[in-house]
């Protein structure tokens, strides 16, 4: 059973904003760290943070390092899954660098190599060319090309972010000429697993935004590495362990239910970082969060009872014409205790698995085994000793088109309370969990501000643009400039 947690460190109204409260006023200094309590003892800054997922963790490790009292609630259901950070940790929780494939219902359908170990081209010719298409024709490959000019048109800009998130990366793909064939078989299903909606879901600003990230930007960018276990087992808990050793509290179990509004002094000694847009209905302002929507996410863990050649560990499959697309990893070749094994033991992850979640177990299983055996013949042959299936309903952030206007800002309107996730926005450029590790960061960067003590967290920006991307950009926004102050720029729907 779930314990209600209230909030004691509370949030503050600032006259700035409302009317008939206050907290932050100039008269009122805010005690600084090395305050002495009654008794003697010093008296720490106060953070909560609710979620302990990338966001919460990221904000925590900040929070923590500049001597804070920072104590991290969570609800008790973790989720999950970046170079700099385990560095620091002193851990070395990934694989080397790893190869993937994508298979499509016609069989291996694209084989991505390990970019960086190959002589470096410009920006996209490494990812076209080294690539390795199996079944598309380099004509329907040669169409994807006309989109580079949104590419260059999206500098994730707020501006940017608007224009392109009223349309649905079908239509994107559509306005570029892009060929029926290649959509189908590579690009929509890759879209699926990065974004995880059918790509006539999704948002073109995020498509643009994720492809840019994940893919275009440099050509060493798709290249993957995998947790050598689980993140709870790898990252997560010997970062807390760490966070711990530092003096943060993590309270487990507990689900915030209420937050109190008060205008004391104590609130100039306080923040609290919210993690999850499930929290924000509390709050007029925040209200519009509740137009985002959810993905849900099933995971099966599987072990067979004989030794499957698997020849690639990561596995991207498009839905076979289901509504879902899933990964399969060979855990054999990933995960540390299953090196060993004698038999196969993987994992399959179905995003936008709506028509799987409300299946009984076996049916899952059943439609695991069929998915399976359509990219390796062998599963046919091979029984399932055991199994582990987790539904993770409504777990994913839902890019749709039209949602960038509900998304939030890490700051808000009560000066002690910031947000940090991947449904905030940012100018960072990351996506999935490194946006929301980056936008704990941010949110931790905000607290220092608010607090007024502590250093900034240093932000690593992503890789620059290539020179040529740079100067196609510059010359782009001149473009842009000069359109829109022609007569009637504005008038018709863009
Ligand atoms: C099965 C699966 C596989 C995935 N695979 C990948 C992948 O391969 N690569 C990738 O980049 N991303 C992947 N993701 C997505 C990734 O997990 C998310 O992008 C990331 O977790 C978001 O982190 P977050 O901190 O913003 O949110 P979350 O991880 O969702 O953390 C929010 C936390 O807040 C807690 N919480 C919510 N409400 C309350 C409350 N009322 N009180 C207390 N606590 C509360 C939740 O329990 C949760 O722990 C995957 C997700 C799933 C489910």
């Amino acid at each position: 059973m779930l314990s209600c947690w209230r909030l004691t460190p509370t949030l503050c109204l600032s006259t700035r904003h409302r009317s008939g409260f206050y907290c932050r006023t100039a008269s009122v200094q805010s005690p600084v760290n090395g305050d002495q309590n009654k008794n003697g003892e010093e008296k720490k800054k106060k953070i909560v943070i609710v979620g302990s997922g990338w966001a919460g963790l990221g904000a925590a490790h900040h929070l923590c390092n500049q001597g804070f009292d920072v104590k991290v609630v969570d609800d008790g259901m973790v989720l999950v899954v970046l170079m700099i950070l385990v560095d620091e940790l002193g851990i070395e929780p990934f694989t080397n660098w790893m190869k993937s494939v994508l298979y499509s219902e016609g069989g291996l359908e694209v084989e991505f190599p390990i970019f960086q170990d190959l002589p470096q081209l410009p920006t996209p010719l490494g990812t076209l060319f080294y690539t390795q298409f199996n079944r598309v024709p380099l004509v329907d490959r040669l169409t994807s090309l006309a989109l580079m000019a949104a590419v260059i048109d999206f500098d994730n800009t707020d501006v940017a972010w608007k224009k392109y998130d009223s349309i649905t990366a079908r239509e994107l793909f559509k306005h570029f000429g892009c060929s029926e064939r290649l959509y189908r078989d590579v690009i929509g299903p890759l879209l699926q697993v990065g974004l995880f909606a059918p790509a006539e879901q999704c948002s073109a600003a995020a498509t643009l935004g994720i492809l840019y990230y994940f893919i275009l930007a440099h050509q060493k960018n798709f290249d993957l590495v995998w947790c050598r276990g689980t993140l709870k087992e790898k990252i997560f808990e010997p970062w807390m362990d760490s966070m711990r050793t530092r003096g943060c509290e993590f309270l487990d179990g507990r689900k915030v239910t209420d937050f109190y509004l008060h205008t004391s002094r104590t609130c100039q000694e306080q923040a609290v970082v919210l993690c999850s847009a499930a929290l924000c209905t509390w709050e007029k302002e925040f209200l519009k969060v509740s137009n985002l929507s959810c993905i849900d996410v099933i995971s099966v863990k599987l072990r067979f009872d004989k030794k499957v050649n698997i020849p690639n560990a990561s596995n991207a499959c498009s839905g076979f014409g289901d509504s879902f697309a899933w990964t399969f990893f060979d855990l054999n070749q990933i995960y540390d205790e299953h090196k060993d094994d004698p038999v196969t033991v993987l994992q399959t992850d179905f995003y936008h698995a709506n028509e799987l979640l409300p299946l009984k177990d076996e049916h899952v299983l059943a439609k695991v085994m069929s998915c399976l055996s359509k990219c390796i013949k062998e599963f046919d042959t091979a029984s399932v000793t055991d199994k582990q299936i987790r539904r993770f309903p409504k777990s994913l952030t839902h890019y749709f088109p039209g949602s960038y206007k509900y998304m939030m800002r890490g700051s808000t309107s009560f000066p002690n309370l910031f947000m940090a996730g991947d449904w905030i926005t940012t100018r960072h450029g990351s996506w999935s969990q490194e946006k929301s590790y980056v936008t704990g960061l941010e949110a931790a960067n905000l607290v220092v501000d608010y607090l007024e003590d502590g250093s900034f967290a240093k932000i690593i920006p992503v890789e620059e643009d290539e020179a040529h991307i740079e100067t196609l950009r510059n010359l782009n926004r001149r473009f842009n400039e000069i359109r829109e102050q022609a007569p009637l720029s504005n008038y018709f729907l863009q």
